[in-house]
């Protein structure tokens, strides 16, 4: 039930203590769990425009207010967030990268924001395309830990590693959270085929370095022609890409779905 094997191997490879880790059903598991563990009824949840859907669902589904804060260039606008940030925050939501966007937020301002943020809010870092990422001023937040108390770090088996239905995500943070965390947490919330799945895929670097290199084929090829076609797109940094198609969403989605190809309307899904 603790996930003590595959606890060791994460703690070896992120270079922390086992007792810093939380393990989750996905790391969706792990943001509820923080949303169950830090958010009541009154409490605000700030969350950037166009972010990942399931943050503002864990934090209604917790009873809390969550506060959108307006975009800019479809990224997360810092300043916005930390002026959103109130005496009833409890918590702050990014993904870096975002998804559906895939904009990233730079080492340099993340880091100010975080050491800006008050006391009594946490700043949940959701780090699920992490590996994909090749700008040399993308943040680790891992390695922040040290120096931020207030900071939680999430991460997944479900995006490079590709065992998405075996269902195995994670959070980083200070023990003295990730017990909080745990208390919360179903007692065999992790399945064991996905225990010593992601031990296994975690062993595999091979595996991840060609997936990372065909993304980077991939995702360079998908811009060119989507260039090509002079359609307009929000550079990513992850292994998908936002297109504005230049029309109903919908229609180009339900056509290459016959095709076999399952992208996602956004105007639908948000
Ligand atoms: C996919 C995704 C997750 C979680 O996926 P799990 O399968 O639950 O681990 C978390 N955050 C973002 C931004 C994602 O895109």
């Amino acid at each position: 039930s603790h996930g003590f094997a595959l606890k060791a191997a994460l703690a070896a490879h992120l270079d922390v203590q086992p007792a810093q880790l939380t393990l989750g059903n996905g790391s969706n598991e792990v943001l509820e769990l923080i949303a169950r563990a830090y958010l009541r009824p009154g409490d605000e949840a700030v969350v950037p425009e166009y972010a990942f859907a399931i943050f503002a669902i864990v934090a209604h589904a917790a009873g809390a207010r969550v506060v959108s804060v307006p975009a800019r260039d479809y990224g997360a606008d810092l300043e916005a967030l930390r002026a959103a940030v109130t005496e009833r925050t409890r918590l702050v939501f990014l993904a870096n990268p975002n998804n559906p966007t895939g904009t990233m937020v730079a080492a340099g301002p993340l880091r100010e924001f975080v050491a800006g943020l008050p006391h009594h809010t946490l700043m949940v870092l959701d780090e699920a395309y992490c590996e994909y990422v090749r700008r040399p001023d993308y943040p680790d937040g891992v390695r922040w830990l040290q120096d931020f108390e207030r900071l939680i770090v999430t991460r997944t088996f479900s995006k490079v590693y590709g065992l998405a239905g075996l269902r195995v995500g994670y959070a980083v943070s200070h023990a003295g959270l990730a017990e909080f965390l745990n208390r919360v947490r179903e007692s065999f919330n992790v399945n064991s085929l996905g225990l010593v799945g992601a031990q296994a895929a975690l062993a595999d670097r091979e595996h991840l370095e060609r997936t990372v290199a065909l993304n980077d084929a991939g995702l360079a090829e998908l811009t060119a022609q989507v260039r090509a076609l002079g359609l307009d797109f929000i550079p990513s940094v992850g292994n998908f890409l936002t297109v504005d198609v230049g029309g109903p969403a919908a229609v180009v989605y339900w056509a290459m779905l016959r095709q076999g190809v399952i992208a996602r309307p956004l105007a639908c899904a948000g």
